[in-house]
């Protein structure tokens, strides 16, 4: 029996390490050095390479590293009977609400605009936009949408949130579903997705959605790359119906050098580092999930393949 970290383009020692910690008697191995694939039987992912999780004929389950299964459920060599899990911890969601503060507070005091200013040796105060002046809008209000959304009500912004099914959240002007759509967004200039990936979801950043926030609206993507429609976001950042954005994921990572994102002034670049999971404190899920699926057992924090996440 054993656990495999399958992550190409992660250090997973600090993973196995962390594992071994929790109960020294796991055999753990670290994708592509698995000596025997009858023996695997749970498999830990991220931006695994395809046809790779269909050669383990005794796997059981599968958890994603992170917060997001995307990568798992678009996985065609994934077998459909098997269940996916992914990794839920307090430190994602606080490092979450930081970077969203530091992001909203950015956007309120103009440092992005300071910063493209600096570049060209521009000495050009803007007026502090006050909190009454915008609402920020929240796509998403699962394990990291909601806190977030709770957190800027409680410093008092103006906060309003869309999900699928209908939530009641103090503080928190809620909409759901597609009908909701329209007037959530018209009520926002400051937009914050942190959606799963999903067949309704990818693309959801376009240019429709942008013409439809208060102007000019301001972008914070935390959630994918795919959600957003790139073209649309340099057209609406051209039409000026966009002030800027700020992008920490993107479709394809590392961001290619030859990118136009690079180039524009208004959109502000992080390399998918708003929230990292620490292999500290998940790894006592991860193992009590591995020992929950070789018993047979439901797994914990299970994604549902109907919804996509
Ligand atoms: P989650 O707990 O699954 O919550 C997802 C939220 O999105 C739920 O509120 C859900 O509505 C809503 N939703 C899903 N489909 C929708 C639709 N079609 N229309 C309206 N609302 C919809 O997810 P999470 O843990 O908060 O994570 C969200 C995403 O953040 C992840 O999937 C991942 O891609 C991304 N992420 C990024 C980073 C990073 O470092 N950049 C780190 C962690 C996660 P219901 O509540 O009604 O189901």
């Amino acid at each position: 029996m054993s656990l495999v970290l399958l992550a190409p383009d992660r250090n997973m020692q600090p993973w196995k390490e962390a594992l071994l910690n929790i109960d020294p008697n796991l055999d753990v191995e670290i994708w592509p050095g698995v000596s025997n694939s009858e023996k695997v039987q749970y498999v830990v992912a991220w931006n695994q390479p395809k046809q790779v999780l269909n050669s383990y004929p005794n796997l059981k389950a599968v958890s994603s590293l992170g917060a997001g299964a995307d990568h798992l459920l678009k996985d065609d060599s994934l077998p459909e009977d098997i269940p996916i899990c992914r990794v839920v911890s307090p430190s994602l969601v606080s490092q979450m609400k930081e970077y969203v503060l530091n992001a909203v507070l950015n956007y309120q005091r103009n440092t992005h605009m300071y910063a493209m200013q600096k570049v060209k040796g521009i000495w050009e105060p803007h007026p502090n936009k006050s909190p009454e002046e915008f609402t920020i809008g929240i796509m998403g209000l699962g394990e990291l949408g909601r806190p977030t959304a709770t957190y800027l009500a409680q410093l008092e912004y103006r906060v309003s949130g869309w999900s699928k099914s209908v939530k009641n959240i103090e503080n928190v002007e809620t909409y759901s579903g597609k009908e909701e759509l329209e007037s959530f967004l018209t009520g926002c200039c400051l937009l914050i997705c942190m959606l799963p990936l999903t067949e309704e979801t990818e693309g959801i950043l376009d240019l429709d959605t942008f013409k439809k926030l208060k102007r000019p609206g301001y972008l914070i993507n935390v959630a994918r790359g795919e959600h957003l429609v790139e073209e649309d976001l340099i057209y609406a950042l051209d039409k000026e119906w966009m002030e800027g954005a700020l992008l920490d994921v993107f479709s394809k990572e590392p961001l290619p050098e030859s990118h136009a994102f690079w180039n524009r002034e208004k959109i502000m670049i992080t390399p998918h580092v708003s929230s990292l999971t620490p292999p500290e404190e998940v790894a006592p899920q991860i193992v009590d999930n591995y020992k929950r699926a070789l018993s047979g057992m439901d797994l914990k924090h299970k994604v549902d393949r109907e919804k996509g996440y």
